[in-house]
């Protein structure tokens, strides 16, 4: 490992500043992640401003909604009452996620900044265009079963590893950041971004921002479902995972919102089934129709080709357990 600086925050406003000091430098809580890209060699951080005494580890009701602290901690947020009783889907998703070892250290803001697992991009010695900008992809013509089937570009096809992100991006949060700038808020579906051109760039954070929290509005659905395939029953990330809500009165479909982890370089919102399913009846045959329509524009690049036919399988049976035909 590469010697760095190691400082403790003690306010944002520190924290803030002590990265403008030091642009090289990044941000440490949990540490899940960012200690394995640093003994890898993935990433040099020359400062590392450890925030875990920031006065952001809330989860509480608010009138916007369910309140998050970004240093909240994953296992403590999926057993907590409010959020298991009121907002079934997000404890369901952080249960899935990773191990009981990891979910005790990992934080939420670190949860959404987590790196792709892409194995070339953890193995310096390969091609990667996310580690090495111009280097090639080593994926797209390697060993791509875990790879994306939305959204992808001849540039990186990885996809987003967060269970947790799938369930924020479908109850439709907004992500608080403060910066040099002052405080802003990110809609969730705008944090991550697809690769294009620069697949070096996770998300739209601006230089210098630190995440404070997320803010969730006050769930109406009442039907929810968090479906995660997978290699393993548990320490595995989503071959394709599926965040169900829908909001149901008798049979029929108020409001849908549904996402798709496993799949893109971002949570991926399907946008034309949720469409679909408003006024419909709940019935296999609709979830069915809606499924279809989600997996249109889906393209394989070899290994990960079995994701175009689990995907939609996926989608009927994570709506079928959420209202309760299954
Ligand atoms: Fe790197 Fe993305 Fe290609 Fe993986 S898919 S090797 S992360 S550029």
């Amino acid at each position: 490992m590469i010697n760095f600086e190691y400082i403790r925050a003690s306010s944002v406003k520190a924290a803030v500043e002590a990265l403008a000091k030091n642009p090289t430098g990044g941000f440490i809580a949990g540490g899940t992640n960012l200690i394995d890209l640093m003994k890898r060699g993935v990433t040099a951080p020359t400062r590392l401003i450890d925030i875990n005494n920031l006065p952001l580890k809330q989860v509480e009701e608010t009138s916007a909604g369910l309140h998050i602290g970004a240093l909240a901690i994953n296992s403590e947020v999926s057993a907590n009452d409010l959020v298991k009783n009121n907002y079934p889907l997000l404890s369901m998703a952080f249960a899935a996620g990773a191990s009981a070892q990891l979910r005790n250290m990992a934080t939420v803001g670190g949860n959404m900044m987590q790196k792709t697992r892409c194995s070339y991009f953890y193995d310096t010695a390969m091609p990667c265009n996310k580690r090495q900008p111009g280097s090639g992809c080593g994926a797209l013509q390697g060993h791509n079963r875990m790879h994306a089937i939305f959204g992808a570009s001849d540039k990186c096809i990885a996809v987003h590893p967060s269970d947790m992100c799938v369930a924020l991006a479908a109850l439709n949060a907004t992500v608080t950041v403060s910066g040099p700038k002052g405080e802003r808020k990110i809609l969730f579906t705008d944090f991550h971004r697809l690769p294009g051109d620069k697949p070096e760039l996770d998300n739209t954070l601006q230089k210098g921002e630190i995440i404070t929290g997320v803010i969730i509005p006050k769930n109406t659905f009442n039907k929810n479902h968090y479906l995660k395939i997978r290699d393993r029953a548990s320490y595995a990330f989503a071959l394709i995972s599926v965040a169900a809500a829908l909001e149901v009165s008798g049979d029929t479909i108020k409001k849908a919102s549904l996402a798709m982890g496993g799949v893109a370089h971002k949570p991926w919102r399907l946008t034309e089934a949720e469409k679909f399913l408003v006024g419909k009846t709940a019935t296999k045959e609709n979830f069915s129709k809606a499924a279809d329509l989600a997996i249109k524009g889906a393209k394989g690049y070899g290994h990960n080709n079995f994701k175009l036919k689990m995907a939609p399988i996926a989608i009927v049976e994570a709506l079928m357990i959420a209202t309760g035909i299954a």
